[in-house]
């Protein structure tokens, strides 16, 4: 690491970290209600660096574990996940809408990594599902089948067969195509399913275009009015058991006010379906729950549950949640090795380093940001004071061929030099999940640190990896 000390601002920790002056140590992490409390820290726990993962003088730790010690002993890019704070913010969850002892399904689609499932299930989540394999993972990792929900707009026969097999909680059913499918496929199978419409209720969560999920130009869900129909219909469907209502509005969702007016919605739309002498069991609010990606403030899980659980408990139904980021998206980061440094025109610099887009594709799919620090030396001004103008401007770059696998463009970092390690935060959520072999790259290991003991919860592929499955 080549930080020019004399260029450094004295490494002051922020009045707003820890009088002690160990930020987010482990010792913090260790005790999550302890010391901090209150609300300001609910806040700060939801950034990227957040007492699981902290800076000491000797670099980044994640919890017990120095985090360059790991990048050592497994190589780079690799993940590395806490365990505490994923428990953290399961039970965060699990708290805020206690009121309704609600099901909570996490969203494995957000990473479905087989360790971090059994984690979750033992601290008593349910699981949402899109497809075979995902119910796969989490029968795999001995899930409670009745604590799972299946969404998706294009279950295929065979899914539903194995889905209704494995005895599921509940179908997210996204058209009335479907619901005559899975109909007929129980009805062959000599089974009762218990099946939730999946509503569009047009409602504008203002996310980013490609993570609309609610609007009416949208794949997903179905009109409210055509969903009446079906309830209004449901003797048509002998072998299920239409008795629940899923929302899933877009991802991330940073205010409470989409939810409020799809509440709203559904304070009109489910007692009209109960006019029709229809029984509506659950409401299921999908997930959307937002985290902090740059350090600045986001609402918690307790703002979400101001207005959610009222509005339900009004409409007498069992609350379903399906939190996907908020539960894993802070609590992992990728570790990656600079290449080479290299000067374009203009002076423009590059920081190539050895993770790419297909490690993590959200800042080439979304433009979605994530910081990005190096391991060793003063910790970022954006969560510690410091004056940053000995920071300068690099575009953070891998080694894929594609203009788009960019880390992050005009991004002010410390100097650094070929070898250094570089964190990139916030990776924990639609990272691993959404990896490639793209360019013949190898997916990278995922490593779970639990208090000072790590482990390897998915190993490093190989090039045989590669071509497995190929004649
Ligand atoms: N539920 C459904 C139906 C989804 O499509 C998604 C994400 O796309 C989620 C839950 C999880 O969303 P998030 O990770 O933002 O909580």
């Amino acid at each position: 690491m080549s930080i020019l000390r004399a260029d450094l601002p004295r490494w002051r920790h922020s009045k707003r970290i820890d009088s002690d002056g160990t930020p987010g140590s482990y010792e913090v992490a260790d005790t999550p209600e302890g010391r901090f409390g209150g609300e300001s820290s609910e806040y700060r726990r939801l950034g990227p660096v957040n007492g699981f993962f902290a800076h000491r003088s000797d670099g980044l730790w994640c919890e017990g574990v120095r985090v360059a010690d790991l990048a050592s002993a497994h190589g780079t890019p690799v993940y590395i996940y806490s365990q505490g704070a994923l428990e953290w913010r399961l039970n965060r969850i699990q708290k805020a809408f206690a009121g309704l002892q609600p099901l909570v399904c996490y969203s494995i689609k957000a990473n479905g990594n087989l360790s971090l499932l059994r984690i979750l299930a033992e601290h008593g989540s349910g699981f949402d599902i899109v497809s075979g394999g995902e119910l796969y993972r989490v029968l795999k990792a001995g899930a409670d089948p009745d604590k799972v929900v299946y969404a998706g707009v294009g279950k295929s026969a065979k899914e539903i067969r194995e889905a209704i097999q494995a005895g599921i909680f509940q179908f997210n059913v996204e058209s009335p195509s479907e619901l005559k499918a899975i109909d007929r496929l129980a009805g062959e199978l000599g089974a009762r399913v218990r099946v939730a419409l999946r509503l569009n209720p047009d409602v504008d969560a203002r996310t980013h275009a490609k993570t609309t999920t609610a609007k009416k130009e949208t794949k997903f869900g179905i009109p409210l009015d055509e969903a009446h129909d079906l309830f209004a219909g449901r003797g048509s469907f002998p072998n299920v058991d239409l008795n629940g209502v899923h929302l899933h509005l877009g991802s991330p969702i940073y205010t409470v006010e989409p939810y409020r007016v799809a509440l709203a919605k559904m304070a009109d739309f489910i007692p009209r379906v109960r006019q029709t002498g229809a029984v509506v069991e659950t409401l299921n609010m999908g997930g959307g729950y937002c985290i902090s990606y740059d350090g600045r403030e986001v609402i918690t899980p307790f703002d979400y549950a101001d207005v959610i659980v009222p509005a339900v408990r009004e409409l007498n139904c069992r609350l379903i949640l399906e939190p996907g980021r908020y539960i894993v998206g802070n609590a992992a980061i990728l570790v990656a090795r600079v290449l080479y440094l290299k000067e374009g025109w203009a002076g423009r610099r590059f920081v190539i380093c050895d993770a790419a887009m297909n490690d993590l594709l959200r800042p080439a799919l979304y433009e979605a940001y994530h910081h990005i620090w190096p391991l060793e030396g003063p910790p970022s001004p954006v969560f510690f004071q410091g004056s940053g103008n000995h920071l300068k401007k690099v575009d953070v770059v891998g080694p894929i061929c594609e203009s788009s696998d960019v880390f992050a463009r005009d991004r002010e970092l410390p100097s650094l030099e070929e070898g250094d390690l570089l964190a990139v935060f916030s990776a924990g959520a639609y990272g691993l999940s959404m990896s490639s072999n793209y360019n013949g790259r190898l997916r990278p290991p995922e490593v779970l640190v639990a208090g000072d003991e790590s482990r390897v919860i998915r190993k490093r592929e190989t090039y045989q990896d590669l071509v497995r499955g190929e004649v």
